[in-house]
């Protein structure tokens, strides 16, 4: 995930607990039952931390219960190491010197000769900035494992293969040093928190039906296992933490977490606390922690708690007070259109860089103006649905996580905004085409950290990823698109979605098929183009002559406006979808025509006016089909 400073263009544009088991019980055998070849690995963490806030350093212990719900027998695990990348040297390291486009939070500008030289931060980072995670003593059911570290990757060969369907406990220590924030995680961001510990902790890489993604970390984008995170933090006393997870000792700790009424009495001489967190059925776990925190809790809806944590400086918080009711209107947006929000807490934490999204809360810049603060807190409340709970493979599909929580913030945002815009994604379009004429595109298919350039990944992900389900909407129609979203997020939450799944519901709820559309679409570069080639009278009738001019296959809306004001629209199915579109304006009469089939590069059909009494011929004047050259969409009478 890349975010809001560096993408402008998205701006414009207790019981308690029991309950929510019970719940995951429950959704979990319905969506067994509906998809019985179905599997994936689950683990259960146990953490112990403790943080010395004076240099940066922390000890950790980890016990981690692994389920093996494959059929594989495993003889080697893996772990993510991720501090490791922040050293000079490594990948990262590597790639940022080597882009044409390093992210501009991850080098410094000099001028050498007049000429400006982008240097990678990471180079010259010194041994108390770096960041690492040493590993010691991993253990498999008590015995030794042999743990390897290779970059940001543990590969440990196990003591004993674990058989399917069957279970093995790891345990390991871990040494870790916070580095100086590069991206991401880290000490002393731009905005002065202190603490950013994303990506902090040994984790265990997902194996699942296509195998394992030991992704070393370069860039961006992630994939994790299914599991329940128990995680004890000892800190200084005087931080205030937010994050992933339920607080299970709300009334020792205080901080704005304690119970309406609780005055909490730190025992005397104490120089640390122990915050324990609870996180049931997420991927992930992140917290931060600062002194100058505030701490607002408000009410969202369905009663779950958002937390407001940020730096308590006049200009942030005043900003901060007026986004909690407007989260609190998104939240209640993104619930009716995906589906309704499964935790009872989602976290904003000024932390990090730019905004990133993680489970059960967010890192987000906090400085600014409320415009960007929104858009990016918008943003990454809405990967809680397309990350977070429909847990694609961020790594190999950053369009389905990025583009999908792009096309519901979109949504949001225009539902927010005092101005509405028919069409709220007319800029992803326009950033999709400059795309397309520059050259530099690549499938969607691509690995996120495969692009040779940031722009074009980012374009790809978060703007033709939204084109996926907004150019949907144009194909099957709204009232469908609306149900294959729900859908997808009834049918795949808490699993790991692919390309074929969103594409299989949007089947299943229009009885469309869309297998040309997943291909062309995401698979390859193939582009839309249709064109209208001529407009002749004939006979006191007007015959239009339409060409496919691009590769990629569509039905065609074309809306006629006559001189005497009066409009009429024609539908032409394509043949390969064996579908028929609802009128999407019902107030303007249609007419379906036989269908196109691709291989025909023209099409023809008649109007029963003469050419004299047509004002204007418009293919698609809904503009939602991403058709790259927009001049020969129209005819116009001279
Ligand atoms: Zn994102």
């Amino acid at each position: 995930m890349e975010e809001h400073t560096a993408l402008p263009f998205f701006i414009l544009n207790t019981m308690r607990k029991h309950y929510f088991l019970l719940f995951l019980s429950l959704s979990f055998g319905n969506l067994f039952a509906q998809n019985s070849g179905y599997w994936q690995q689950h683990v259960d963490y146990k953490m112990d931390v403790t943080m010395d806030v004076k240099n940066y350093q922390y000890k950790g212990k980890q016990q981690l219960v692994y389920t093996n719900n494959s059929s594989d027998t495993l003889k080697k695990v893996y772990y993510h190491l991720f501090n490791n990348a922040f050293q000079p040297g490594s990948e990262m390291d590597a790639r940022i010197q080597s882009i044409k486009d390093p992210d501009a939070r991850m080098v410094n500008k000099t001028k050498v000769d007049g000429k400006d030289i982008k240097e990678s931060r990471i180079k010259n980072l010194k041994i108390n900035e770096i960041g690492y995670l040493k590993i010691l003593n991993f253990k498999q059911d008590g015995v030794n494992a042999s743990a390897k570290t290779v970059g940001t990757i543990l590969e440990v060969t196990l003591a004993k293969p674990i058989l399917p369907n069957s279970k093995t406990t790891f345990t390991l220590d871990f040494d870790g040093q916070v580095p100086v924030q590069i991206r991401r995680s880290g000490r002393n961001n731009v905005e002065g928190v202190e603490l950013s510990m994303a990506q902090w902790y040994p984790k265990i890489a997902e194996f699942d039906p296509e195998g394992w993604h030991a992704d070393p970390y370069i860039a961006r984008e992630f994939h994790g296992v299914w599991g329940n995170f128990n995680v004890n933090i000892t800190i200084d006393k005087d931080y205030v933490l937010g994050g992933s997870g339920y607080l299970q000792n709300p009334n020792e700790i205080g901080h704005g977490y304690q119970d309406a009424g609780v005055t909490v009495v730190y025992p005397k001489k104490a120089k640390t606390l122990t915050w324990h967190f609870n996180a049931p059925m997420v991927h992930d776990f992140t917290w931060a922690a600062d002194k100058n925190y505030d701490h607002d809790v408000v009410k969202g809806p369905n009663n779950v708690d958002l937390h407001f944590i940020y730096k308590n400086t006049p200009a942030v918080v005043e900003n901060w007070k007026k986004l909690q009711p407007l989260m609190v209107a998104v939240m209640a947006y993104y619930n009716k259109t995906v589906g309704d929000y499964p935790y009872k807490q989602y976290s904003f934490i000024q932390a990090g860089d730019g905004g990133m999204e993680y489970a059960m809360c967010t890192l987000m810049l906090g400085n600014g103006k409320l415009e960007g603060i929104l858009g990016t807190a918008a943003h990454e409340l809405g990967h809680s649905w397309f990350q977070h709970i429909l847990a694609s493979n961020e790594s190999k599909h950053p369009w389905m996580d990025e583009g999908f929580t792009t096309y519901i913030e979109d949504l949001a945002l225009n539902e927010l905004a005092t101005k509405k815009e028919e069409n709220p994604f007319k800029g992803n379009y326009g950033a999709y085409y400059k795309l397309v004429e520059s050259g530099k595109e690549q499938p969607q298919t691509t690995h996120g950290d495969r692009y040779d350039e940031n722009r074009p990944y980012s374009i790809s992900s978060y703007v033709k990823g939204s084109i996926f389900l907004s150019q949907l909407g144009y194909v099957i129609g709204q009232e469908n698109l609306n149900k294959t979203v729900k859908k997808y997020y009834q049918d795949f939450k808490f699993k790991h979605p692919t390309p074929n799944d969103i594409k299989r519901t949007a089947e299943r709820v229009s009885g469309a098929e869309l297998d040309w559309y997943l291909i062309d679409w995401t698979e390859t570069l193939n582009t839309i183009d249709y064109g209208i080639a001529s407009v002749q009278e004939n006979a006191n009738k007007t015959n239009v002559t339409l060409e496919r001019i691009g590769r990629m296959p569509m039905p065609i809306d074309v809306l006629v406006e006559y001189t005497d004001g009066t409009k009429e629209s024609f539908y032409i199915p394509l043949r390969m979808m064996s579908f028929e579109k609802e009128n999407p304006t019902p107030a303007i009469p249609r007419t379906v025509l036989k269908d196109w089939a691709w291989a025909y590069p023209t099409f023809e059909f008649s109007i029963s006016k003469p050419k004299t009494a047509i004002k204007k011929i418009t293919i698609d004047p809904s503009g939602l089909m991403a058709d790259v050259k927009q001049s020969n969409n129209v005819y116009e009478l001279k």
